[in-house]
């Protein structure tokens, strides 16, 4: 297999080798690295993506779950066309902040006020700082396999880098995360839980795991931070409603920036209104792009006009239908597949057995590997550690396409994948 991609590909591997002579490992964004190297794109359009070397790939990864509208929505493209005739950086508040942060504050509840960031590490740095400094205690509790963002990263060790000490638990263990709780509750500013493990293999929350956090968050006053940068699409109101919850803060990141650089934080009056700068001692929130005009008139015709609530309903329906059909599939041919997940969102994993946590995913490198590679030569994109964000321009036929060329893959590979 990795022959053939090698064979195919080498407009792709000459850049890739002239990009490591200037980038550690030709890379510039760790997740975009996968062996032998990663192909280079030149052009996207809708739901496709054109390589280096003229491959047309349906692209199912969209840009990890941020690449919502596609690659050239009409109505993101006229927003943005507009702000680049009206001029750029005016260093001064704008009209399409306003509008964006009433469309966020109407479409999640629980966001009572919001800030805008670049990207969703930050929003999740920011969220954090406010924990800490409203509760005047250190420690952060996080979980097992969870992902907030370059520095917050869980999956393994806590990172060398790590900005702050943390306690991590496994993720949906319900005891374990109590008993944390409650041991650390006089040093814990807050918990911070994705509601589906989305880096660590769309691995959704147990609503009995998230409402247990609710309530002792609410006991011993700790702070509560909802990281929703990636699964505030899996629903109109975010994972936040399907699960019933209220969390102090929720962040978001990804597809609200319509394709730009975007991060916000946002929750309950009392704790966001300390950022309130006419304020004496009110908290530090800079930024030099905060509020720059592309993505906020981007992420604002997006949310408001393209990613309706019914659209988003209709997506994430078409996302349960693939999964369904993928997990049938497996069990007929009887291989050790599953695909997880919630919605638009999915993982496949080589086990027959069940997910809860991390601590449940067969690595299986290899198999990865020769799925990813498969699936690229017959023209999918997807990431190599299985990972899907199905894009609103996907079809039906798009969909019925992929699941027959899984399928193909999986005929081929049949002994291997038992
Ligand atoms: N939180 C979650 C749940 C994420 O998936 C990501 C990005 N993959 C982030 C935070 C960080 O967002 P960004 O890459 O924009 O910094």
């Amino acid at each position: 297999t990795e022959e053939r991609y090698v064979a195919n590909n080498p407009r792709s591997e000459r850049r890739f080798r002239q990009a490591a002579t200037v980038m550690p490992g030709g890379n510039t964004r760790t997740s975009l690295y996968y062996s032998p190297f990663p192909v280079t794109f030149v052009a996207g359009e809708g739901q496709f993506l054109t390589d280096l070397d003229g491959h047309r790939y349906v692209d199912l990864l969209g840009e990890y779950s941020a690449g919502l509208y596609g690659h050239s929505d009409p109505a993101v493209l006229t927003a943005v066309r507009k702000v680049l005739d009206e001029g750029l950086s005016y260093g001064g508040p704008n009209q399409y902040e306003v509008e964006l942060a009433q469309e966020i504050t109407h479409r999640f509840p629980s966001v009572e006020l919001v800030r805008f960031t670049n990207s969703g590490t930050e929003a999740n740095l920011f969220a954090i700082g406010a924990a800490r400094a409203v509760t005047g205690r250190s420690k952060v509790l996080a979980f097992e396999s969870g992902y907030h963002g370059g520095v917050l990263s869980f999956r393994g060790e806590a990172p060398l880098n790590a900005p702050y000490p943390y306690v991590v638990c496994e993720y949906n263990d319900v005891p374990g995360t109590l008993a944390a709780i409650r041991e650390h509750r006089d040093d814990l500013a807050a918990v911070i839980l994705e509601p589906m493990l989305g880096g660590g293999g769309a691995v959704p929350a147990t609503a009995e795991f998230v409402r247990a956090i609710r309530e002792a968050t609410t006991r011993y006053d700790v702070v509560f931070i909802l990281d929703e940068v990636m699964t505030s699409r899996l629903a109109p109101g975010g994972l936040q409603e399907r699960l019933d919850v209220v969390p102090d803060l929720t962040t978001f990141g990804k597809y609200i920036g319509a394709g730009f650089g975007f991060g916000a934080f946002g929750g309950s009056r009392r704790l966001m209104e300390r950022f309130d700068p006419s304020v004496p001692g009110s908290l530090s929130h800079p930024g030099t792009f905060n509020n720059n005009t592309v993505t906020m008139a981007a992420g604002l015709v997006g949310l408001r006009d393209v990613f309706t609530p019914e659209a988003a309903r209709e997506l994430n329906a078409r996302g349960d239908r693939l999964r369904d059909r993928l997990n049938s599939l497996f069990i007929e041919y009887d291989v050790a597949v599953r695909a997880t997940g919630v919605g638009s969102i999915m993982g496949l994993h080589f086990q027959r057995s069940p997910i809860v946590s991390g601590r449940h995913i067969a690595p299986a490198p290899d198999k990865r590997t020769l799925l990813h590679l498969e699936l690229m030569l017959r023209g999918f994109y997807i990431a190599r550690r299985g990972y899907l964000a199905l894009p609103l321009p996907v079809t039906d036929t798009d969909v019925a396409s992929f699941v027959d060329a899984v399928a193909d893959v999986v005929a081929t590979h049949r002994r291997l994948l038992r």
